[in-house]
């Protein structure tokens, strides 16, 4: 029989963050699948016991927990000994733990330590005849693959965003301490702090419903033979702070903010959607200024209702990559559409 280990960390102030709630929400579907098999929570950091609490009746046969400072930030060696001390205390058979920055890093080298396998990026746990099974895409999204293992322990990371996140009442769960015992050379890398950019200076925001895709063309000589360069970041800032939508970018745009041509400085190569960047989920999605070329469309897979602005009636979007193309200056699109959100 499997043992199903949902494994995540705590939020320092005793939360679950909402891709540790979708993992929690396959893992349950998960175990219930497979005739009810038991399922663990496997937690790491010091405020384990108030983020147990918030899941405590999410039907879970154990909570267990690595707590103590040395557990709180993310680091290699004590994310990974941590982990690898709960899949054994758990005698987990299949492990599953959000895709995000922190356990992408560690997973695999769990997997090894635990003598398992891993599969990371799915996108859907599902159990067919007994077995379980993931989806996961290949080649840059353009395949999709189900595939089971016959290897145990399997470790799965599930993509956030895939899933929905597990919603139910706290209580008080009974947790289970389980000790590390670390390495002396654990702790050789020393977490003194975090620097992130100001919220208003955030400009991927992977929750919100509008995915807005600004293209090189902002950056390019207009109708008047100029380049706008106060005029374009302005526009598309304004309209990301009233929409809070999340910015991508084209690979063209991307490299010419790298180059230092910084007509839109803000975008960084983490913004740039496509073929050699990101695959974002988002419900709705805006191109401007953008040709819509197949390595950057590819990067849409997931956005469903895809409307676009260009001036060229002919842009690789009107062959049937996008839901509605407007043939119109995104400059002067934006400017009034600024101008109505602002209102409102
Ligand atoms: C191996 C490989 C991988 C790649 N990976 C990626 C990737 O991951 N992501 C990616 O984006 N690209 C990728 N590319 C590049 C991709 O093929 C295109 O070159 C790129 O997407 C073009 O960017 P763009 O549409 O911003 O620029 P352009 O092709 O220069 O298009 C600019 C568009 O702006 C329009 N425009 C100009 N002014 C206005 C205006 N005022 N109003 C409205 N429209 C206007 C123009 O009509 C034009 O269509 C890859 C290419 C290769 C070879």
């Amino acid at each position: 029989m499997e043992t199903v280990l949902f494994l995540t960390s705590v939020e320092p102030d005793g939360t679950l963050a909402k891709p540790a709630l979708e993992t929690l929400n396959a893992a349950l579907s998960l175990a219930a699948g497979l005739d009810n098999a038991p399922l663990i929570v496997g937690l790491v950091g010091d405020a384990a016991q108030s983020a147990a609490n918030t899941i405590a009746t999410c039907g879970a046969a154990t909570f267990l927990a690595v707590t103590g400072g040395d557990f709180t930030s993310s680091r290699y060696a004590t994310d990974a000994a941590a982990a690898e001390a709960l899949a054994k205390a758990a005698h987990a058979t299949v492990i599953i733990a959000p895709a995000t920055s922190r356990w992408s890093r560690v997973m695999a080298g769990v997997a090894c330590r635990l003598g398992g396998r891993i599969d990371t990026h799915a996108t859907a746990i599902t159990v067919t005849s007994g077995v379980p099974l993931i989806t996961r895409w290949y080649y840059r999204q353009r395949m999709v693959a189900t595939q089971h293992r016959a290897q145990r322990p399997w470790v799965i990371t599930l993509d956030p965003g895939c899933a929905e996140p597990w919603n139910g009442s706290a209580g008080i769960a009974q947790l289970e301490s389980v000790t590390v015992n670390l390495p002396a050379t654990a702790k050789r890398t020393t977490v003194v702090g975090l620097q992130s950019p100001a919220a208003d200076v955030q400009t991927i925001r992977p929750d919100a419903k509008l995915l807005f895709v600004a293209g090189a063309g902002w950056t390019k000589k207009q109708a008047d033979g100029q380049i706008h360069a106060e005029e374009a970041p302005k526009l598309i800032l304004d309209f990301l702070k009233n929409s809070q939508a999340s910015l991508g970018g084209t690979k063209s745009v991307v490299d010419l903010s790298g180059e230092g041509e910084a007509v839109l400085p803000f975008m960084t190569h983490l913004n740039q959607v496509g073929q050699t960047g990101s695959t974002p989920r988002h419900a709705k999605g805006l191109a401007t200024c953008c040709h819509g070329e197949e390595p950057h469309v590819v990067g849409w897979r997931f956005v469903n209702e895809r409307r676009v602005i260009n001036t060229d009636p002919n842009c690789s979007w009107t062959r049937g990559k996008a839901d509605v193309v407007y043939v119109a200056d995104a400059f002067a699109v934006m400017r009034k559409l600024n101008e109505r959100v602002t209102k409102k």
